[in-house]
């Protein structure tokens, strides 16, 4: 979880790093941009007072340029006369004039204190700069280690006359550098702080936030340790997501109780129930070893150990069959199944046994169908309804079969007795494993039988062959008064019935 902390506080850290890296390159290039323009504006001005004072010159009747004829070339030169030298060189600042030809007429006394490859390529700039042109930098040096840049603009006043075509004046962009270097300075030295102080808050934001989770985790931790499963998780039903996780891990851990519960008993059940024919085995092997033991007592032992390894023998099966059936390993090879013959065969051995109880077993109605499902376990789980209705019926009893359609699509075998029925409280267990109604009353050996009572196993296996061939298993039973067990299942038309093998 502090990883999980630790992450979200570095990627809010990220966000506001990269925020403040934007946000300051904005500002930074915002400031500069304004300096610049307040500096063209002063660089502007300057060049308009030069312009000024060459004026006020020429208007005290100053001629500041001459015309001079050259042997050479035969074009006439304009030239500087001293008078412009006098008056300009009084102006503080950086600037040249130029003339009308773009040569050279005057360079102020500071151009002319800069080095001189620095004003080489100042005039070589303000040659090209025209009039109206954004301004141009160029980079100086004062000296070997001041260094710095001027903005160039030129101007014109018409009213100096043909020969003075502009004045190309400059201003040091050190003032506007400094302005936007400060700002960053600033930023620089205030952005580890924000960052410092938005990391330690996104850190206690996400604990905070974190802390429920924290809480419920150790609760989590407390219950799992698998002899707390009565325990339940308090859900805070104000939290909407933390709320929801508390309620499903709850139904989680309400099943896990319930499902060791029922893991529990099983192994309990299935111990007890191994532990009685073991009990008798152990028994009947004693006697039959005993030297004193008659021949025929001694075969006697040995034939009720023998119902006793057979009994064991069932259980283990019905055992097994339900584990892979849990374990979804069964395979069921289902093929299409005519039920006609199949009940029939389950009637007539219900007539055998029906008539070693003294209870009449029907079978008063018969309409063939066909089902897609496993003929052998089909036959298990109706015999075992058959066998559990004779089993609870009294001698002198009825047991009745039916084998007819239904409107939905399905075809139901019915079986009624006229036995000792289920209490309706007892009704909602009797599929539960290793249930009997009354244990003592189940275990007795049915009247004129040898074979003892069910285990309790048996309705729990016929409620998953139902449930693995898709239909549905029923029961109505009033105590005292007899008992139907109906199984539904879908039938399929001889054209759909293709074999196939399910798992
Ligand atoms: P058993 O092997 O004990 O019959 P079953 O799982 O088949 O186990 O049945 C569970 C319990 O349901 C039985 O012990 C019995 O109490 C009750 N039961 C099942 N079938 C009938 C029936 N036809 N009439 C009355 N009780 C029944």
């Amino acid at each position: 979880m502090a990883g999980t902390r630790f992450r979200i506080a570095t990627a809010i850290a990220g966000i506001v790093a990269g925020a403040l890296v934007a946000f300051s390159a904005a500002l930074y290039f915002s400031r500069r941009i304004s300096a610049y323009q307040e500096l063209g504006v002063h660089v502007i001005s300057t060049a308009d007072r030069v312009l000024g004072v060459m004026r006020d010159a020429q208007g005290g009747g100053e001629q500041l340029t001459r015309i001079v004829p050259t042997d050479t070339s035969g074009v006439a030169q304009i030239r500087a006369n001293e008078v412009l030298g006098r008056v300009l060189d009084r102006v503080p600042a950086y600037f040249l004039v130029l003339d009308s030809q773009d040569k050279l007429l005057y360079s102020s006394s500071l151009v002319r204190l800069l080095p001189p490859e620095d004003q080489e390529e100042l005039q070589r700039v303000a040659f090209e700069l025209r009039v109206g042109q954004e301004g141009a930098i160029v980079p100086i040096r004062y000296d070997t280690l001041a260094r710095d840049r001027l903005l160039l603009v030129a101007r014109r006043d018409p009213g100096l006359g043909p020969n003075i075509s502009r004045v190309v004046a400059a201003l040091p962009a050190s003032t506007a550098d400094l302005a936007a270097q400060m700002i960053l300075g600033t930023l620089l030295v205030l952005a580890p702080i924000v960052l410092l102080a938005s990391i330690g808050v996104a850190y206690l934001l996400a604990s905070q936030a974190f802390s429920p989770v924290d809480q419920l985790i150790n609760e989590v931790e407390a219950i799992s340790d698998g002899r707390s499963l009565h325990r339940r998780l308090p859900v805070d039903a104000s939290d909407d997501e933390l709320g929801r996780v508390s309620a499903t891990l709850n139904e989680m851990i309400a099943r896990l109780e319930g499902s060791f519960a029922a893991l529990r008993r099983f192994t309990a059940d299935a111990s007890h129930e191994l532990k009685t024919p073991l009990t008798v085995l152990r028994a009947d092997v004693e006697r039959a070893m005993h030297p004193g033991t008659a021949q025929g007592d001694r075969l006697v032992a040995l034939e009720e150990a023998l119902q006793e390894v057979a009994r064991m023998s069932n259980l283990v099966d019905s055992l097994l069959t339900l584990a892979r059936a849990d374990e979804g390993r069964f395979d069921l090879h289902r093929e299409p199944v005519q039920l006609e013959p199949l009940i029939r065969d389950v009637f007539e051995t219900a007539v055998i046994l029906g008539e070693e109880a003294g209870v009449s077993v029907t079978l008063p109605l018969v309409e063939d169908g066909m089902v897609l499902g496993d003929r052998t376990r089909l036959r298990q789980l109706y015999l075992n309804i058959v066998t559990n209705a004779l089993k609870y019926t009294s001698r002198g009893g009825k047991v009745e079969i039916t084998l007819s359609h239904r409107n939905n699509g399905e075809i139901a075998v019915a079986v009624r007795d006229t036995g000792v029925g289920i209490s309706a409280a007892d009704l909602p267990h009797i599929f539960d494993r290793f249930w009997r109604a009354d244990r003592a009353r189940s275990r007795r050996a049915p009247e004129g039988g040898g074979e003892r009572g069910g285990f309790g196993l048996g309705l729990s296996i016929s409620q998953w062959i139902v449930t693995a061939h898709g239909g549905t298993l029923s029961v109505q039973s009033r105590l005292g008064r007899g008992s139907i067990f109906t199984v539904l299942l879908p039938l399929v038309e001889p054209d759909q019935a293709e074999p196939l093998s399910i798992s």
